[in-house]
């Protein structure tokens, strides 16, 4: 058998063990060796919960006598025993694994007790009514998480308790109230499981952490990893922990406290406590919790002594912690400690001040901060200007920054299923719980009537970078009709809400979003950004609009600008349409000057907006199908402009029809059918950069791209039109400009043969859309119906359009890179696509020594960070 150290003391844990004893854990022992008030206790690893699953949900051989002797230390330690009456030691069992997720797994609390340890409780303390408070709590947290008795059912018989006495509040109930409580809470877990509760306190406790192993498999706590893409993680710790009591009177209580704002990320001391009041009552909304200043005023040791714990913990662990406390008679504990979440807005003050401060280096700083998380902030805020004339209907605390409009929903499952339907919701709820974690995914913010500043909702939706107004006592809600009553305003399911998280306050209606700018914090910290990274970034942009925006948002260039986009746009997709249906060159060329003007006039635009920047412009790529009519109206009408008739025009249009279009007549096949094509769209782009050089005084370097080539041949012989074209409009109005001509990289046999083509290319662009449809035999437009699913068992870890496939796909773009540079030295490489965009594809661009990484306007300044961070990180 084997002799696997399952459990360690606190004493012999610290703040790097954190795979084995779990985040919670680890800085439980970490503080205990800084000397910090922690209530003694031990864990048990996560390799014993692994252990747990791999023997088919089997404890651990010889792990409970290890258990058992970390007791009898505690015991020895304390003057107390688990289970004695006269001096009874209560613990509590709590998870916690290497990634925090708060919430998701259980705890319980108050471990040890039955009627007669409670007895020893009353004789030891004197306090009756404290030790049937406790006693109920563990009745019900035990019942709820160990029995499977849902939380609803001792809920109500306490609802009924005090209703008969007339009090809302359960700490108005006194001791023989509480007993009671515990005689009916006993007889709901006898009517539930059949069985009595359990008397013995070590078989209490072998129950609580097989319960919490099996919680690391719970439905949420699944949902909440996937969420959240946690993965690569064994199970979860188990931390014992001798009870300290918050309830035990009025000098007693407990706290949720972060060293600075998690939503502003101001330097403050932040947090919320509850008097008499034990665990999870604060989080959960029972009772509205006051603001940990007021602590000061209530209790002074306690919070100078806490006050300096703050200090202390923020510096060792050198970030923003979250911090759990406990008074227990005026005495300080601390009970948990971790990296806070955070907004992103905090996350980069946060950053900024620690740099400022000296407390973390700029490239900690920019570690620290996840690039998607700047989506945040790079989304809708409310446009002041109509903020001030609307009236808000209600307001609440500003729990998650941020501004969401949708329509009501008052559960999470329709939610979710309005989701599906791509809809925009509002959640509205009481309070939230685990269990509502999918609904708030699903909705652009949230909406509670009750809970503070740390309650679920407000820690999730932070969490998530959601909006979210919490603690909104202005509203009532009645679930059950679908509405909520605001002062004279009545909200039904359907309707249309805005809720602004950085104020509180809730709307009738849809109030307009503006875009936000990159400014202070946020430009320190993408200013550090930008000189940390080696990788350039573009934007992909079709209009000068996404152009300008993309400058601001710190864009080098465009990497891809698709002129199709430009062909719908009012009245040039008749032009369009003529082009393609036109059976003669004569024809085709008589609509292609009618385009032209308009393409060249987008571009000068665009040259304009970028203003010495690159411009890569990418060559007609669609099927031509895209541009037919389907719509007799509009057959009939072109049929008349272009004097053909119906019958013949929807016989070409049929005869244009493809079985497979993704791999049928498109890109360069297009050009090299209808030269003409590309004559006309390097004769736009040509004398649109010599216009705006003439006309401006701007130097425009564009870069003709020309799109899924495979044959060295293929793009040998679009490059020949674009130089021979450009040649000829520079020659006719006597003006040169540099320009550039390369291919899109899309088709595996581009990347194969890459040593041909780049000899002849100025660039290659990896096409990573098509070039992972092409690599992995997946067409984009139909493999929703699989990939999914691949996910989730696991066959691909991401689905390969979200985020590169490293691997294969990645394999191939290796080979090319190789290859190129072996070719060129000097080429110049990149990807389009929305890959450019995902931070763990721009780190695999660096990796492959890639150029630049190019993605729409609101990704440019998450991979600015993304690209940062692999530098940095190449360079740890
Ligand atoms: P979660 O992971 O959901 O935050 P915890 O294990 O932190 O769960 O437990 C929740 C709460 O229970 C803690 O914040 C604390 O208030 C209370 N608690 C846990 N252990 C003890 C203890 N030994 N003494 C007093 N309170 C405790
Ligand atoms: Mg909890
Ligand atoms: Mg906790």
């Amino acid at each position: 058998m084997s002799k696997e150290k399952y459990v360690y003391a606190f004493k012999e844990g610290k703040k790097d063990m954190k795979m084995l004893l779990g985040g919670k854990g680890a800085n439980l022992a970490e503080m205990t060796s800084l000397g910090i008030p922690v209530p003694q206790g031990f864990i048990i690893t996560t390799h014993a919960c692994a252990q747990y699953y791999r023997e088919g949900k089997k404890m651990p051989a010889g792990m409970m006598e290890q258990v058992k002797g970390n007791i009898r230390e505690l015991e020895k330690e304390m003057g107390a025993k688990l289970g004695d009456t006269e001096s009874p030691l209560l613990v509590s069992v709590r998870s916690g694994a290497a990634v925090s997720m708060p919430g998701m797994m259980d705890t319980v609390l108050n471990l040890g007790l039955n009627d007669t340890t409670v007895q020893g409780i009353i004789k030891k303390t004197g306090n009756e009514r404290f030790a049937w408070d406790s006693y109920r709590r563990f009745i019900n947290m035990f019942g709820d998480v160990v029995m499977e008795v849902e939380h609803k059912h001792f809920e109500e018989q306490l609802s009924k308790i005090k209703e008969t006495k007339g009090v809302e509040f359960d700490t108005e109930l006194d001791a023989s109230d509480l007993n009671k409580v515990v005689a009916a809470y006993k007889d709901v877990v006898r009517k539930h499981t059949g069985k009595g509760f359990p008397t013995d306190a070590f078989e209490q406790l072998e129950m609580a952490i097989e319960a919490v192993f099996s919680s690391w498999n719970s439905k949420r706590a699944i949902v909440y990893r996937r969420l959240n893409n946690i993965t690569g993680l064994e199970g979860t710790a188990v931390s014992v922990q001798v009870m300290v009591f918050g309830n035990m009177g009025e000098s007693s209580g407990t706290g949720v406290c972060f060293t600075r704002n998690p939503s502003t990320g101001e330097n403050k001391f932040y947090g919320e406590y509850l008097m008499n009041a034990q665990g999870e009552d604060v989080v959960a909304g029972i009772r509205t919790p006051r603001p940990i200043a007021e602590l000061h005023k209530q209790m002074p040791q306690a919070y100078e002594e806490l006050v300096k714990i703050r200090s202390r913990l923020e510096h060792h662990f050198r970030d923003m912690q979250d911090i759990e406390f406990t008074i227990q008679e005026k005495k300080l504990y601390i009970l948990q400690t971790r990296n806070g979440k955070r907004t992103a807005h905090a996350a980069l003050k946060i950053g900024v001040d620690m740099v400022e401060e000296k407390l973390i280096t700029q490239k900690e700083a920019l570690l620290r901060v996840d690039p998607n998380q700047l989506n945040q902030l790079l989304h809708k805020q409310l446009d002041s200007v109509a903020v001030k004339e609307a009236e808000a209907i209600a307001k609440g605390l500003p729990a998650s920054p941020g501004a969401a409009v949708g329509t009501a929903v008052f559960s999470s499952e329709r939610a979710h299923e309005l989701a599906q339907k791509k809809e925009k919701v509002i959640l509205v709820r009481v309070e939230t719980s685990p269990e509502d974690i999918e609904g708030m995914h699903a909705s652009q913010g949230i909406l509670t009537a009750r809970g503070g500043m740390t309650s679920h909702a407000a820690v999730v939706a932070r969490g998530m970078g959601k909006c979210c107004v919490a603690g909104c006592s202005d509203i009532i809600i009645n679930e059950e009709a679908g509405e909520f009553f605001a002062g004279s305003v009545t909200i039904k399911e359907g309707e249309w809400i805005t809720l602004d998280g950085t104020t509180g306050a809730v709307y009738a209606g849809q109030i307009p979003v503006v875009d936000p700018t990159i400014s202070g914090d946020f430009g320190t910290f993408m200013a550090w950004a930008d000189k940390a990274r080696r990788l350039g970034v573009r934007t992909n942009a079709d209009t000068p609009k996404d152009s300008k925006k993309a400058r601001e948002f710190g864009a080098e260039g465009i990497g891809l600008c698709r002129t199709e986009h430009m062909f719908f746009e009012g009245d040039r997709i008749k032009a369009v349409r003529e082009m393609i249906l036109a059976d003669s060159l004569e024809g085709r060329r008589a609509a292609l000057d009618k385009i032209l003007p308009y393409q060249k006039e987008d571009f000068k635009a665009i040259f304009g907006v970028m203003d010495g920047l690159p411009v890569k412009i990418r060559t007609l790529d669609p099927p031509l199908h895209e541009f037919l009519p389907k719509e007799e109206k509009d057959i009939r009408e072109l049929s008349a402009s272009m004097s053909v008739p119906v019958k013949k025009l929807r016989e070409t249009i049929n005869a244009l029809h493809e079985f497979n279009p993704m791999l049928g007549h498109r890109g360069c096949r297009l050009g090299i059918t209808y030269p003409e094509i590309t004559e006309m769209q390097t004769r736009a782009i040509i004398e649109a950069a010599i216009e705006v050089k003439l006309e401006e005084g701007k130097e425009v370097i564009p870069e003709i791209m020309i799109p899924l080539v495979g044959h060295v041949k293929e793009f040998a012989h679009q490059k020949e039109i674009v130089d021979r074209t450009a040649r000829g409009v520079m020659e006719e109005k006597g003006v040169t400009i540099t320009y550039e001509v390369g291919t899109m990289i899309e088709i595996p046999r581009a990347a194969l043969t890459a040593d041909e083509i780049a000899p002849i290319a100025d660039f290659f662009s990896f096409g990573t859309n098509d070039l992972t449809q092409m690599t992995c035999g997946f067409s984009r437009d139909d493999s929703g119906k699989f990939l999914p699913g691949y996910v989730d068992m696991g066959i691909y870890a991401v689905e390969p359009f979200q985020s590169l496939d490293q691997s294969g796909v990645g394999l191939l773009m290796k080979i090319c890179v190789e290859k190129a540079r072996a070719a060129k030295k000097g080429i110049s490489l990149g990807i389009c696509g929305e890959h450019g965009g995902d931070p763990a594809s721009v780190e695999f661009a660096h990796r492959i020594g890639l150029d630049y990484v190019s993605c729409s306007p609101f990704r440019v300044p998450i991979a600015r960070l993304a690209a940062a961070q692999a530098a940095i990180k190449e360079g740890i």
